[in-house]
């Protein structure tokens, strides 16, 4: 069963969005948008486009010209977007990355919803405010600056970034301007959230059921421990966190928050966030009456 264009079949009127990226035929983006279009009733649809690394300017006078309403960015094009659409964002600039792009009168404008995805999943799923809190997040690539410099804006005491190559981590931390600080595996008894932001753990990566730096004496009750990586929904860091009594968020719910904050850039829409947990828990194979975090024993 397809749910597009609000559970009708496309014609004139159906405005268009999309995915760009590569690979891009696994990407969970159109089970997110579509069932968030059926569940509100509007005549829009989301399919995903394989576009190769160098093709990203190519895809915009695309989206251009065919006036595709909303566009998702995925790997390899984030850095070449963000060079590519008329404006971007605040938050967009400083990443110099864009994850979605939104029309504004004739203009592209680049957006990076990924950092606030996850600061309104910590919110939702776990009740954490980061505001005064002491965070570190382990990983320094793409989704790692994100949440780094989320965690600023949303008031962090400290910033701490842990990860293997020492330059990347700087770069990092920086963009927490005077609470980011590079900082050993160490760090992590001292923090109130430890966010895993390398694909340690995930399904297939070779590294199921790794902590990554994270001992496990330096987890324990009053932490919160936040995993990026949504397959499996319990990680082995997650299950360690659950063993020393810490609270657990898992990543699907930045998943669904950062296409949230895009269905409403584009349409202005609140979007119908439990719609889009229930489809791509189903796409997941998941049973998604489980709860959001993995607090209280999800997908086990
Ligand atoms: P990325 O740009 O490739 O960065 C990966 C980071 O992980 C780098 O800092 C890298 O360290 C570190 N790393 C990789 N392998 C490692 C290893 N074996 N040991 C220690 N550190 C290692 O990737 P990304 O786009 O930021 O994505 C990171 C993870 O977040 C992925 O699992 C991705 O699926 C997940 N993610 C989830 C969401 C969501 O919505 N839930 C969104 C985005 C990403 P170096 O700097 O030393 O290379």
């Amino acid at each position: 069963m397809s749910a597009v264009a609000g559970g009708r079949a496309p014609d004139g009127a159906t405005r268009v969005a999309a995915v760009i990226g590569d690979p891009v035929r696994h990407s969970l983006s159109p089970v997110l948008h579509n069932a968030a279009f059926a569940a509100t009733g509007l005549d829009w649809v989301y399919v995903a486009f394989e576009v190769a690394a160098g093709g990203a300017a190519g895809a915009l006078d695309a989206v251009r010209v065919l006036g595709i309403e909303g566009l998702s960015v995925t790997m390899p094009h984030k850095a070449d977007v963000a060079r590519g659409v008329d404006r971007c964002s605040p938050v967009a600039a400083r990443l110099g990355a864009v994850n979605c792009v939104v029309r504004r009168g004739g203009e592209l404008l680049g957006e990076n919803t990924d950092g606030a995805g996850f600061v309104a999943s910590l919110r939702e799923d776990a009740g954490f405010e980061p505001a005064g809190q002491r965070c570190l997040v382990l990983g320094a690539g793409g989704a790692a600056r994100a949440v780094v410099l989320a965690l600023a804006e949303a008031g962090a005491r400290e910033v701490a970034v842990v990860n293997r190559t020492a330059a990347r981590a700087e770069s990092a931390a920086a963009l927490a301007g005077d609470v980011g600080v590079v900082r050993g595996p160490e760090a992590v008894e001292e923090a109130a959230l430890i966010v895993n932001a390398t694909p340690l753990g995930m399904a297939g990566s070779g590294a199921e059921g790794v902590n990554g730096p994270v001992e496990a004496h330096r987890i324990g009750p009053g932490q919160t421990v936040a995993d990026l990586v949504y397959h499996p929904l319990r990680t082995g860091l997650l299950e360690l966190a659950e063993a020393r009594g810490a609270a657990q968020v898992n990543g699907l719910g930045m998943l669904i928050h950062q296409a949230g904050l895009a269905f409403e850039l584009w349409t202005g829409e609140h979007p119908p966030i439990e719609a889009m947990r229930v489809a791509v828990m189903g796409r997941l194979g998941y049973d998604s009456g489980s709860p959001r975090s993995t607090n209280d024993g999800a997908a086990r």
